[in-house]
């Protein structure tokens, strides 16, 4: 059995950062990751503006830069055959004027070993958390399995950073509230074709959205199909799901036969949930477990780092002045009162997102060529909207400090 002062389940954004912001201050902590490895292909690539404002705050800039990565000061969608540069992060304050896409893994890989040089870090690769613990009505700590078998975690605080199907959260009974999303999105790559097309994040047209993301050796493409619809497309054949993509983005028609078959494609469900209440006492929920968010925007994971980031700030004084548990209790509350709102709103904007794509009212905005009215309205609307827009998707709304 081991002892510590916060036990996090989960080794995703919210979990390592959390981890690591506890670590810097020499709190003892836990951190349960079920997988071996960080490897994980469905997992969100991007790195917002306020994530790496943190970085820059942690001093891991140099190790940040050294990795690979994909800078974007733009990102276009292309609606209808029309191109329109709806994001400009260059209107953000430097440095971090542009949003980048970092494969997940080397991110968390970049922030687990910068937790290892803290003593009080420890991070458990292919651990996973199969039940919580209690103790006069409170949880007390989790029970683990790992190679060598079942074992306990006993803490002060327990944090639910497990995903969006959290472990933890069902065990002390919190449920989230679904807030409808009518869509799936179903997970391919592609090559890159040989012409070179602009970086482009949508692409929206009868044939759906497509989203293409680029890394540097092929796309990452997602697209969103109506919920529950992906049989049906099987059943219709590779061979029209592939010349579904070449409508949804027709540069892409050279490369789609890269998807031999459905053994290529893989679904997704998309989600949109947040829990009524992130607490239970002895537990807190951030991240995803508190609030499943869609891929819209990319702004999960930045959602997750500022949960983290807020957490830290709240619990920090609390730990280190050896708070007791109600103490601890009223501070994990106070993390939810902080980051409903934001998540909330952000939330409310991912909604409306998927019912403008599921009525296909996302497309018809757009006349190809664009009416003169329509052009007349972008020249006006859109340099009023791209630096608001920028805001929103890099900082998200109530962007996070770190504590001293
Ligand atoms: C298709 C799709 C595409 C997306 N694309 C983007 C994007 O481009 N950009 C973006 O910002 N967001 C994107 N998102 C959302 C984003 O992935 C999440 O919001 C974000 O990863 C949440 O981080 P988290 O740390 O809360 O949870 P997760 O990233 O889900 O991490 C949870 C971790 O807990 C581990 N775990 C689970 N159960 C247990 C257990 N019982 N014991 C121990 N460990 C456990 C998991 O293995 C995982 O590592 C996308 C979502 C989807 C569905």
């Amino acid at each position: 059995m081991t002892t510590t002062r916060v036990c996090v389940a989960g080794g995703g954004p919210a979990g390592i950062m959390l981890g690591l912001l506890l670590a810097r201050h020499g709190i003892d902590v836990v951190v349960l990751e079920k997988h071996d490895d960080f490897f994980r292909d469905f997992r969100g690539d991007t790195v917002h503006p306020s994530t790496m404002n943190l970085l820059d705050a942690l001093g891991l800039r140099a190790g940040f830069d050294a990795i690979p990565h994909h800078p974007l000061t733009m990102l276009d969608v292309v609606a209808n055959g029309v191109r329109v540069h709806a994001v400009d992060f260059t209107t953000l304050p430097r440095p971090n004027n542009f949003l980048t896409l970092m494969p997940q893994w080397d991110l968390l890989d970049l922030l687990a070993s910068e937790g290892a040089r803290h003593p009080s870090f420890d991070l458990r690769m292919g651990t996973e958390v199969i039940d919580v613990l209690h103790d006069a009505g409170r949880v007390s700590g989790v029970r683990v399995r790992d190679s060598d078998g079942e074992s306990k975690v006993r803490a002060d605080l327990v944090i639910a950073a497990d995903g969006r199907d959290s472990t933890v959260r069902r065990r002390v009974g919190l449920r989230p509230a679904a807030r409808g999303v009518p869509a799936d999105v179903v997970w391919f790559r592609l090559p890159h074709p040989s012409r070179h097309v602009p970086d482009t994040l949508a692409w929206l047209s009868e044939a759906g959205m497509l989203i293409t993301i680029p890394r540097p050796d092929y796309l990452q493409c997602g697209f969103l199909i109506p919920k529950g619809r992906f049989d049906d497309m099987r059943a219709e054949g590779i061979e029209r799901f592939r010349a579904r993509v070449a409508r949804g983005s027709p540069p892409l028609t050279e490369v789609t036969d890269h998807i031999v078959s459905f053994d290529d494609v893989k679904l997704l469900s998309v989600q949109i949930d947040r829990l009524p209440t992130w607490t239970a006492p002895g537990v807190l929920c951030i991240g995803d477990s508190a609030h499943a968010m869609s891929p819209a925007f990319g702004v999960g994971i930045n959602y997750a780092v500022q949960d983290a980031v807020a957490a830290a700030r709240i619990l920090v004084p609390v730990l280190t002045r050896g708070g007791g548990h109600a103490e601890i209790d009223r501070a994990a509350a106070r993390v939810q009162r902080r980051r409903a709102w934001p998540t909330a709103m952000m939330q409310r904007i991912q909604q409306v997102v998927h019912r403008a794509i599921a009525n296909g009212r996302a497309v018809r905005v757009l006349d190809n060529p664009p009416t003169r009215a329509q052009r007349a309205v972008m020249r006006v609307a859109i340099p009023v909207a791209r630096p608001l827009v920028a805001r929103m998707v890099g900082y998200g709304f109530r962007p996070e400090r770190l504590s001293g």
